[in-house]
């Protein structure tokens, strides 16, 4: 195994590229763009929402006891990674400061300007960092490419583990460098931190985990993000602490939305509340006029449904292409779709207050009144076999064609 950092990046510089001998696993994997906090964590005060986990974690790390190894759980976009980098800083962090919690128990701190706290938060940016060592990969030879791994370092003692495009996976070559440095001392910090940012393991980079996570170094921390806990081997889970991070009641993300983005009127805030479902990072993020875009080709196609006329319908799917901009908007659609979808179910099951496609509730009503149970649930298989399809590589406006089609006949 051989690390190497490419010529195109500036020396002593953010990330590097690993180089691994072994041979490249391929598993066709459902497309997924990470998704991180762009925030650059200020202070503990600044985390909203889930109090309680936050100062159990900041308390355990004040008396040097936080769980060598710990999942973050929780919603795409609850703050896992915020989260993570922040107890990183607060254990690595020179100054060491404490605040006090309101039931007299210390709680770690930390400076964001010493040595350790400012190299650390260069990671903060994960989308960006991934994208620079995506970019340098690209430069490689074909050869070197395919057995070159993603991993982000901006402190020798903290090594961040994205999964590794384009399968989006955590793959052996990364858990292997885990290993490997985990066996080395801290260098210029007090801990190792290794941060896994997502619970979607190969097989093989899943078994190697085991083993350090059974006896990890007593200097080591390694901390892996999970949306869904299912997604790891039960012996992972049973290996570590889980904290887990809940969802926000909408008026709260509503409350973040009115100082965070005040070019949004108080309707679109009380709409992104609900269509970031308690995740304050996608809320922020959420980008209202891609979706409703993507909404309004989604219910073309449920419309398409209830008509003879298809003309709408192929004009819609005739803009939804090949390639990978293709399938950034074709997933955008399906998850439109599904959205919708259950918010109909909701209508029908009498609770209109869970939908979250608030601002066309009267449309929604109407498809409620008009379609049946089996017709959802087909509706709802026929979504996954497009999503399959779509992992396959079929061709887009094919498949979305047909599942027009299905919904059609089904009714
Ligand atoms: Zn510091």
């Amino acid at each position: 195994m051989m690390e190497i950092v490419p010529s195109a990046v500036p020396s002593g510089y953010a990330y590097f590229l690993q180089h691994t001998a072994s041979p490249v696993e391929e598993k066709p994997q459902p497309y997924a763009l990470p998704s991180y906090s762009m925030a650059v964590p200020v202070s503990f005060q600044e985390f909203i929402g889930n109090i309680h986990a936050v100062e159990n974690l900041r308390a355990a790390v004040a008396v040097g006891r936080l769980p060598h190894s710990l999942i973050l759980a929780g919603p795409r976009g609850s703050g896992k990674y915020t989260l993570a980098l922040m107890l990183t800083l607060a254990l690595q962090c020179e100054r060491q400061p404490r605040e006090m919690a309101e039931d007299g128990r210390e709680l770690a701190a930390f400076c964001g300007e010493c040595s350790n706290c400012t190299r650390i938060l260069e990671s903060a940016d994960l989308e960006t960092r991934i994208e620079e060592a995506v970019a340098a990969r690209e430069e490689l030879r074909e050869v070197d490419k395919k057995e070159t791994r993603i991993l982000i370092q901006t402190h020798p003692d903290v090594l961040v583990i994205p999964p590794d495009p384009p399968q989006l996976l955590i793959k052996l070559g990364q858990v292997r460098t885990l290993i490997t440095r985990s066996q080395r001392v801290p260098s210029e910090a007090r801990a190792k931190v290794f941060l896994i940012t997502s619970a979607s393991f190969m097989k093989e980079a899943a078994n190697s985990l085991l083993k350090v996570l059974e006896e990890p170094p007593s200097y080591a921390h390694i901390l892996i993000l999970a949306e869904n806990l299912g997604e790891l081997l039960p012996t992972i889970r049973s290996r570590c602490a889980v904290t887990r991070l809940g969802a926000l009641p909408a008026e709260d993300i509503e409350q973040v939305l009115s100082a965070a983005r005040r070019e949004l009127s108080v309707k679109d805030r009380a709409l992104v509340a609900r269509l970031s479902e308690g995740a304050v990072g996608r809320a922020l993020s959420l980008n209202l006029t891609e979706y409703q875009s993507a909404r309004l080709d989604a219910l073309t196609m449920l419309r398409n449904s209830q008509t003879s006329d298809h003309t709408a319908l192929f004009k819609m799917t005739e803009t939804y292409r090949a390639g990978a901009e293709g399938q950034v908007k074709t997933t955008a659609l399906l998850r439109a779709l599904a959205a919708l979808l259950e918010d109909i179910l909701l209508l029908q099951n009498g609770a209109p207050d869970r939908i979250r496609n608030i601002d066309i509730e009267r449309e929604l009503r109407s498809f409620a009144e008009s379609v049946s149970f089996a017709w959802l649930e087909s509706a709802v298989k026929g979504l996954d076999a497009v999503q399959s399809g779509l992992r396959r590589n079929l061709l887009r406006n094919v498949s979305l064609d047909a599942f027009a089609a299905e919904l059609e006949v089904a009714r």
